[in-house]
């Protein structure tokens, strides 16, 4: 057990060991207290993206610190704000013009919900309905987890969750079913808007499916004057191959959420990104049609000056390249498991890849997810897997050496739990 005053998100400390205190990041890789390299195979958390201490994004954070520390964002702006507001409306699907700040993916998500609903109460008749799709992953607010996948995460707290519509997720051959559902709650008139994981459902289980699907919905959406809320919080900035993954659906969403890689991972910011009709909503000479939302560190700017290096990163180095050929290395290294009865479902989207270990016992909460990460502990390398899914998401300077090391620990922990020796 541990003596620290500090509690730890998503941890038993009941029963985790004393954790390392990691000194330096670098790259690729995690440096702890007594030099040892942990090759950090998920991103920290899926947040980095071109590499740990990126020196664009770091000499950009330097700069900032010399005039600026957080500035309120009501009655005055600043530059780095209104800079990178300008270089998302360039890079975002076409269509999306007004940039809304804050903190987390979670706050984003927040913040699009009440953009939704404030759109319809702002304009016509209220609509409050939101339909997402189950197995979906939002945050741990209690608005993003009502709209999140339910089950032994959110228990103690289901007496304040609100209800929202669920969709069966997509499985090859059975997108149908997804889009007569999601039609039949659009026919009630009440659907304020589909909240969506575009093409991968993340903390959920790493679970893909098809582009045009997202298409379908959209048309569907668009059909019953609902909107459309993408959630790129983890799909955005390269992950899945393209910049954002609607693109790879065509679709512009009525409002995206980004961060995570928004600041190449190195400092907290979001941003809700929304159509000109969804803003204008929010437009009058009547103050209660006001978009109700702060939060003290809105447009911190030095957040939003390590997010401009980011953008600068994107358009001067060949980052989408780098994406592209990293894929090309996960798909080899996933080759090896094809076949082999100990996986299941392995799959890939861009960098993203994953498989289901065939283990007796699945699940979020069972012991096979803390032994492998104890495991791979002991082989320096960051992978956490969900329940019996384990995935790789790292970032994108990761060597085929490093990613080769990846898929031999993957190998090796499944044949000990096999042999029963995990
Ligand atoms: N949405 C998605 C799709 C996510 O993957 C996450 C985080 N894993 C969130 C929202 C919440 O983001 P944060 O942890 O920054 O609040």
């Amino acid at each position: 057990m541990t003596s620290s005053p500090v509690w730890h998100p998503f941890t038993q400390h009941a029963l985790e060991p004393v954790m390392k205190r990691i000194a330096k990041t670098e790259g690729a890789y995690l440096v702890d207290e007594d030099g040892a390299a942990i090759l950090d195979a998920i991103s920290s958390w899926w947040v980095i993206t071109h590499g740990h201490r990126h020196p664009v994004i770091m000499d950009a954070i330097r700069r900032a610190c010399e005039t600026y520390d957080q500035v309120i964002f009501a009655e005055y702006t600043h530059e780095p704000a209104e800079e990178l507001a300008r270089g998302l409306i360039e890079v975002a699907p076409a269509g999306l013009k007004h940039v809304f700040y804050s903190d987390s993916g979670s706050t984003a998500v927040e913040v699009a919900l009440k953009m939704a609903l404030g759109f319809f109460h702002n304009t016509q008749k209220p609509r409050s309905r939101i339909v997402v799709m189950e197995h979906s992953y939002h945050g741990d607010t209690i608005g993003t987890m009502s709209v999140g996948e339910r089950g032994v995460f959110n228990a103690a707290y289901e007496p304040l969750l609100f209800e929202v519509d669920r969709l069966p997720f997509p499985t090859i051959g059975e997108e149908q079913a997804t889009l007569d559902a999601f039609e039949d709650a659009c026919r009630s008139g009440e659907v304020a808007a589909l909240l969506i994981e575009p093409l991968i459902l993340g903390a959920g289980g790493m679970k893909i499916y098809r582009a045009s699907l997202l298409t379908e919905l959209k048309r569907i959406a668009e059909r019953y004057g609902a909107l459309m809320i993408a959630d790129e919080v983890m799909t955005g900035w390269g992950r899945t191959g393209s910049l954002f993954a609607c693109e790879q659906a065509h679709v512009t969403p009525d409002i995206l959420c980004t961060s995570k890689g928004l600041t190449g991972g190195a400092l907290p910011l979001a941003a809700t990104i929304c159509s000109r009709e969804i803003f204008d909503a929010h437009l009058s000479s009547d103050r209660r049609k006001t978009f109700f939302h702060s939060s003290s560190y809105t447009a911190n700017p030095i957040a939003c000056a390590a997010a401009v290096a980011n953008l600068k990163i994107w358009k001067t180095e060949p980052v989408g390249e780098r994406v592209a050929k990293l894929a090309e290395r996960q798909s080899e290294g996933l080759s090896r498991f094809e076949g082999d009865p100990r996986f299941d479902n392995i799959r890939q989207i861009g960098t993203i890849v994953a498989l289901d270990l065939v283990v007796p016992e699945g699940g979020y909460l069972s012991e096979v997810g803390p032994r492998l990460r104890a495991f791979f502990r002991k082989r320096r390398l960051l992978i956490r897997p969900l329940g019996n899914v384990i995935y790789l998401m790292p970032p994108y300077c990761i060597t085929a050496d490093d990613l080769g090391r990846s898929c031999d620990a993957i190998d090796e922990a499944a044949g000990l739990l096999a042999a029963g020796r995990l």
